[in-house]
């Protein structure tokens, strides 16, 4: 007998038909003998929309009451889940965030999970085989309001809710049937990966794959949660997130990801001296403002360089207000923002011991005319900034130049 908890994302839920089948999957896991947890999102654009008439009733909010509003899809998914189960003999209730409790900071509309009480949940399981239906996303801050974790949330309650039980699994379900090599809307040689590392996962989705909750990743990671991303539609394994030593097989690069989240930012004839680079990303990092790649060009003259970065997409109006307002202070002559720009990542441990990587990414890119703007690197993996009409070339030929189109 395995624990297990299974989260269905919003496309799952999305109306009575699925949510029905969302029910005859995890009464399979139970007829298996198996002990079963299961966290639902909201039914799919349920909370866009919540979000969208927050925004219309007041767009600079009280962060709790969004969080009061947006909290409400998961409510309705986890009791219809419930009841559904009921239908089919299974003994099962709802459980908001509130009353398991799981609790969170008070960082409203972002929260973190501090702790989940699961005793009871257990006790239920062991005494009476009831299923425990959680409403992901949201949780109980130090203020006893409700919070929600952040869009895309509930994968993280869900990894949460399997790290706090000791589950043996935490299955993900949702739309794709696993984690692909690339987005196969825009390479169709695509590869599904049936392992993939940790680490590697991380970067994907930190770098625009958007299959998994980020702090979801982390989350499995510290606690060395096995993730499995698979479909709700079809009956056949997904992908595997996994320790390094799980996999016998290792790639050099395991997988390439894109964001179009991305503005570059340019500061011309920055002065050259010490203290400047704080002048400039100081007022961004206090207003929240994340910045990503960084390069300044080496001094021609050893009194001035430019200064580029990037930002996301969300915040280069307020990034060039900012940088605007404190121009006196960094002294610069022009200020370039440029939206029609794309981040494109190759993602591998194999990076670690082989050579020349970078270098693929960078002869197949000038093979084709495309100019690459920024680079950042870490230790698995190579970033580039490029023109945004290029991003389905470059990607379409790195993914062949690394080996990774399916025969
Ligand atoms: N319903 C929330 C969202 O759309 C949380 C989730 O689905 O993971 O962001
Ligand atoms: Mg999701």
């Amino acid at each position: 007998m395995a624990r297990i908890v299974m989260k269905f994302g919003g496309t799952s839920v999305a109306d009575i038909d699925r949510i029905k089948n969302v029910a005859r999957r995890v009464k399979r896991e139970v007829d298996a003998g198996h002990e079963v947890a299961v966290v639902v999102s909201a039914m799919s654009g349920v909370t866009n929309q919540l979000v969208a008439w927050v925004n219309q009733v007041a767009p600079l909010h009280d962060a709790r009451e969004y969080d009061t509003v947006v909290a409400t899809g998961e409510q309705v998914t986890s009791g219809l889940t419930a009841l559904a189960l009921q239908e089919l003999g299974v003994n099962a209730r709802s459980w908001q965030g509130w009353q398991i409790p799981l609790i969170s900071d008070d960082a409203h509309g972002k929260a973190r999970i501090q702790a989940i009480e699961t005793d009871e949940l257990r006790r239920r399981f062991q005494e009476m085989r009831q299923v425990a239906v959680v409403s992901g996303f949201q949780g109980i801050g130090p203020d006893r309001r409700i919070t929600t974790l952040g869009r895309g949330g509930s994968d993280t309650s869900a990894v949460a809710l399997a790290a706090a039980l000791q589950a043996d699994r935490c299955d993900i379900y949702t739309d794709v049937d696993g984690v692909y090599t690339c987005d196969p809307r825009i390479v169709a040689k695509a590869r599904k990966l049936d392992k993939i590392t940790y680490e590697e996962m991380l970067e994907m989705a930190s770098l625009g794959a958007k299959v998994l909750q980020t702090r979801s990743v982390e989350l499995a990671m510290n606690h060395r949660v096995r993730v499995q991303v698979l479909s709700s539609f079809e009956d056949k394994p997904g992908t595997l997130v996994v320790d390094e030593d799980e996999i016998v097989e290792k790639q050099v690069v395991s997988g390439i990801a894109y964001s179009r989240d991305e503005a570059k930012i340019t500061l011309t004839k920055v002065a050259d001296k010490p203290g400047v680079a704080a002048d400039i990303f100081g007022p961004l990092a206090d207003a929240n403002v994340n910045v990503d790649m960084i390069v300044q060009s080496s001094s021609e003259d050893g009194k001035t360089t430019d200064m580029t970065f990037t930002v996301g997409k969300a915040d280069i109006e307020r990034a060039t207000k900012l940088l605007k307002d404190s121009a006196g202070r960094i002294g610069y002559q022009d200020l370039i923002a440029d939206p029609g720009v794309v981040k494109v990542s190759v993602i591998g441990v194999g990076m670690r011991s082989y050579a020349g990587v970078a270098l693929t990414m960078f002869r197949t890119l000038a093979a084709k005319g495309i100019n690459i703007q920024v680079i950042s690197t870490s230790e698995i993996k190579i970033s580039v900034l490029i023109d945004e009409q290029y991003l389905e070339l470059a990607l379409r030929a790195l993914h062949t130049a690394y080996g990774l189109d399916k025969q």
